[in-house]
Order: structure tokens, then C-alpha cells, then sequence
């Protein structure tokens, strides 16, 4: 498919021609000499370096979104020399960030979660907290001197004669030769319908409204979904003094975070270094001896390794920080999928039924890239995910943070594109497009 073809390299065959790679390397390498990313010891000081070297005149790059992935891409064309403009729809960068579940810890580890050119500090413990991450996010926003349009939600990105034009909910309308995506693969919650859950008397929110425990002290949540955020959910539930129960759809590859102290992040890492079959057999021998069989609590194992379901599918596998110890012990019910909602009941698809008085819907999200660039449907894969850049009639559309399917996590992923996207970004400029456009 075109998508993934371009995804897994096609930004390197229509990009990175040699002439076009050599100025940029030669900027790339500037702009690691001005980074400043000694590790800091704390997010307490802010750079000493800052960017004198002039920018390129308007007509440069609109960066859409301000997460980490707007905000890495925003870093790397500045240390490519190509003015920007970041548009972003909430009111702070890292906004999601903010608003995650109070019990949120990275699952990936420190030293592989940072944005470029910045490490997060030594202090941080090696899976930082929700607020460690918003913290070191609003930090690298400073230190970068990314200073985003605030309330500027992007409602649609198209082509004119001779620029990408964005249009805001605000009624503004900025125009640039690029366009770099960074919305999140998280933009619009996914809420199914099952017959009977709108007048059910059950009241029910999606998991992306969900802070902490306490409003559900001794009450029966049902969590649906056993992704990471509805495995972690039902623990906070759990540890809170509430009932969680999990209905759990179909199988799902679960694996430890930790085993003997090492993290899973980095072995998922070392294994995808191997023939994808040795490493796949090697992952799922770990998976038997570390997890081994859940089938009898009703949580089913898929016959693809996790690794090679994250691949193909760019499903995550859940990692566990202590849901199953509490599923063995009876504290977390788990239940299979849902039929149908009846008064405060729910009923579930082996025809059991039980009473519930909370519903927490922890049943993902949906990039809806597609409503955003409805011209460019085609580009996506079946998943609705999109390349790093677009061609020929996309030319200078560019998508960070879509990357799902590599291994070592996205921020990981984000990290690591981040860099090419801006090279890219500053071929395209530098080599002759400067002065197409207008930042407004
Ligand atoms: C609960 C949770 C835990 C995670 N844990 C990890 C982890 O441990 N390790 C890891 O590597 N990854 C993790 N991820 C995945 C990923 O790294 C994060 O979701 C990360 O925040 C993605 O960054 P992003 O910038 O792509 O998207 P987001 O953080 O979602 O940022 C997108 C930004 O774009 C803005 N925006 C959206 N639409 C518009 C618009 N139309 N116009 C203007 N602005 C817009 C949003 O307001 C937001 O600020 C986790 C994700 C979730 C949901």
C-alpha cells in the first residue's frame, strides 16, 4: 500500500535526493552544535544557548498541534533554520499530557522517552510521572522558544494553487508551502454504541474524562476495553477501594513491563534488531514464562507474538504494572464483550448479566486525520494512519506521531522521525520554495 510503503521509507526515496541531503546534513549538524542537551540534572534552569542564527524569512513551515510530537518537530526545524508558525487548538502545549489519569506513568523508560536534543533529567525515575512529562514538555516548549498560537483549532487543511491553507475554528486562515501534521493519534475519543446504552440507567464517560478513583470509591465500575488505559484504569479502581470489573473483547497480548528488573521497552528493542521470526519466537517464549496462560480468569492470548501485532496492526500490547496480580485474586472481574445494556444491567456476550453504577469507556481514540484533510484520504492506510510526508499532490504535507507501528514506543518513534521530517521540511525550503505563501 502506498501509505506504509512511503512509511517505511518512501520520505527517503522522494526526499532525500544528494543534493538536497548535503545542505541539510551540513544544517543538521549546526543544529546539533547548538544543542544544549547536557543532561540537566533538573527542568530548573533554562538554556543557556539560545538561537541567534537568522530564520528564514515568512513562508516557512505551520507545525498543527503542540504535543510532544508538535513540539519536537517545532524544535528540529528550528535547528534547521526554517521559520514556523505552531498552531495549537487547547490553551498549553502538552495539553494531554495535563489531563491524563492521575496514575499515569510512562510505560517506556526515561532514557527513550525524550524529545530530541533534550534528555529528561537524571532525577526523574526511570518511568516519569503524568505530571514529570507535562513538566518537562511546558520546560522544552522554553527552551526551544516554541511559543504556540493558543486556541487555533485546525478544522481543515487544504491545497491552493500555491500553498497548504489552515483553516482555524476561529475563523483565521494561515497559509505555508509545508504543513506538518502533529494532531496525535489520540484527536477524537471512540465511543462505541451497544443497543440499549443510551437510556440505560448506568451513567458512562470514555476513559479520556477519567482523573482518579475516588468519585467510585465502593461503587461497581465496569471498564470496557483492556487496552493499557483500561488495564490501568480498573487497577487505580481497584487500589481505591472501588469494584472494577473488565469486559474483555477478544484476546490480547499482555506482557510484564519489568522482568528481572529489566524493562520490556528496551528487550522489545533488542529483539526487533533480529529476524522478524527469531525475535518474534524468542518474544513469545518471554510472553509463556512471564505471563504464561490467562485463559481461565477469560482473558485469551491472540496467536500473533505482540511484536508482530504491533507491526502489522500497530496495536500496542498491554504492558502490565499490577492489573493481572489483582485480576488472580479476584479483586478485578473480568467479563467478555458486551451485548447490550438493560436499566442498570449490562449484558455480556456468554449471557451472563450483572448490575453496574458507573461505566468507564476505555475504548481508544481515533486520529480522524481524514476530517481534517479530506482530500487526502488515499494517503491513509487502513487504519486511517498516514506516512511521515505526502507526494506529488500532497507535496509539503508532512505527519508526525503517526508512527504506530514501530517498536520502542511512540515518543520513541517521534524522536527519532522528528529530525528527517525537518530535514525535509528545510530541503524543500532552502532549495528554493522560501517566499511561497505567507505565515498569514
Ligand atoms: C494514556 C497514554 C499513555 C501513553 N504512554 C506512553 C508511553 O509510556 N510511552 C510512549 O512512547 N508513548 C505513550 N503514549 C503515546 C504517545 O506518546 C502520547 O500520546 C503522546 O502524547 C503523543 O504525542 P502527540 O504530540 O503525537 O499527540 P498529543 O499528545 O495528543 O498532542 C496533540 C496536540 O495537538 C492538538 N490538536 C489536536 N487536534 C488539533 C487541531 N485540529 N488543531 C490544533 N491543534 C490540535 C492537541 O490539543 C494536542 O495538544 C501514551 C498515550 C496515552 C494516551
Amino acid at each position: 500500500m502506498a501509505a506504509s510503503s512511503a512509511r517505511d521509507g518512501g520520505l527517503s526515496v522522494q526526499r532525500w535526493t544528494a543534493w538536497a541531503l548535503i545542505p541539510g546534513m551540513v544544517r543538521q549538524v549546526a543544529g546539533r552544535l547548538l544543542d544544549t542537551s547536557r543532561r540537566e540534572s533538573s527542568l530548573g534552569h533554562y538554556p543557556r544557548t539560545r538561537y541567534h542564527r537568522p530564520m528564514s524569512p515568512p513562508g516557512g513551515a505551520l507545525v498543527v498541534g503542540a504535543g510532544p510530537a508538535g513540539l519536537a518537530a517545532a524544535a528540529c526545524l528550528r535547528a534547521q533554520g526554517v521559520s514556523f508558525e505552531v498552531l495549537e487548538a487547547s490553551e498549553r502545549v502538552g495539553n494531554a499530557w495535563f489531563e491524563h489519569y492521575e496514575r499515569l506513568h510512562l510505560h517506556t523508560v526515561r532514557d527513550q522517552s525524550h524529545l530530541p536534543f533534550a534528555p529528561m533529567p537524571r532525577s526523574y525515575p526511570r518511568y516519569p510521572s503524568r505530571d514529570q512529562v507535562a513538566a518537562y514538555l511546558a520546560w522544552y516548549a522554553e527552551r526551544f522558544d516554541v511559543h504556540p498560537r493558543f486556541g487555533q483549532h485546525a478544522t481543515r487543511i487544504e491545497a491552493d494553487a500555491d500553498a497548504w491553507v489552515v483553516t482555524t475554528r476561529a475563523g483565521d486562515t494561515f497559509r505555508a508551502p509545508s504543513v506538518v501534521v502533529a494532531t496525535g493519534l489520540n484527536r477524537v475519543p471512540h465511543t462505541p454504541r451497544w443497543p440499549g446504552l443510551d437510556g440505560c440507567a448506568i451513567p458512562s464517560i470514555h476513559s479520556r474524562d477519567y482523573r482518579t478513583a475516588e468519585p467510585f470509591a465502593g461503587r461497581r465500575v465496569l471498564v470496557v476495553g483492556m487496552g493499557n488505559t483500561g488495564a490501568e484504569i480498573a487497577l487505580d479502581l481497584a487500589e481505591h477501594g472501588a469494584r472494577p470489573s473488565l469486559s474483555v473483547r477478544g484476546p490480547v497480548n499482555i506482557v510484564r513491563r519489568d522482568t528481572l528488573g529489566r524493562p520490556v521497552q528496551l528487550t522489545s528493542l533488542l529483539l526487533d534488531r533480529l529476524p522478524h521470526r527469531l525475535g518474534d519466537a524468542v518474544g513469545s517464549a518471554l510472553q509463556t514464562l512471564t505471563v504464561g496462560d490467562l485463559s481461565r480468569f477469560g482473558i485469551a492470548r491472540p496467536h500473533v507474538p505482540p511484536a508482530r501485532q504491533l507491526r502489522e496492526t500497530g496495536q500496542t500490547p498491554v504492558i502490565d504494572v499490577g492489573t493481572l496480580a489483582l485480576v488472580k485474586r479476584g479483586a478485578i472481574a473480568i467479563f467478555p464483550g458486551i451485548e447490550r445494556f438493560e436499566s442498570e444491567r449490562a449484558v455480556f456476550a456468554d449471557g451472563r448479566s450483572e448490575a453496574f453504577d458507573q461505566i468507564v469507556l476505555a475504548t481508544g481514540y481515533e486520529p480522524a486525520i481524514d476530517r481534517l484533510l479530506p482530500g487526502v484520504r488515499d494517503l491513509l492506510d487502513t487504519r486511517g494512519l498516514p506516512p511521515l510526508a505526502g507526494a506529488g499532490a500532497n507535496d509539503g504535507l508532512f505527519f508526525l506521531g503517526f508512527n504506530a507501528y514501530a517498536a520502542g514506543g511512540l515518543l520513541r518513534s517521534i524522536r527519532l522521525d522528528a529530525p528527517r521530517i525537518a530535514a525535509s521540511v528545510a530541503s524543500r525550503h532552502h532549495g528554493g520554495d522560501e517566499g511561497r505563501g505567507g505565515d498569514r
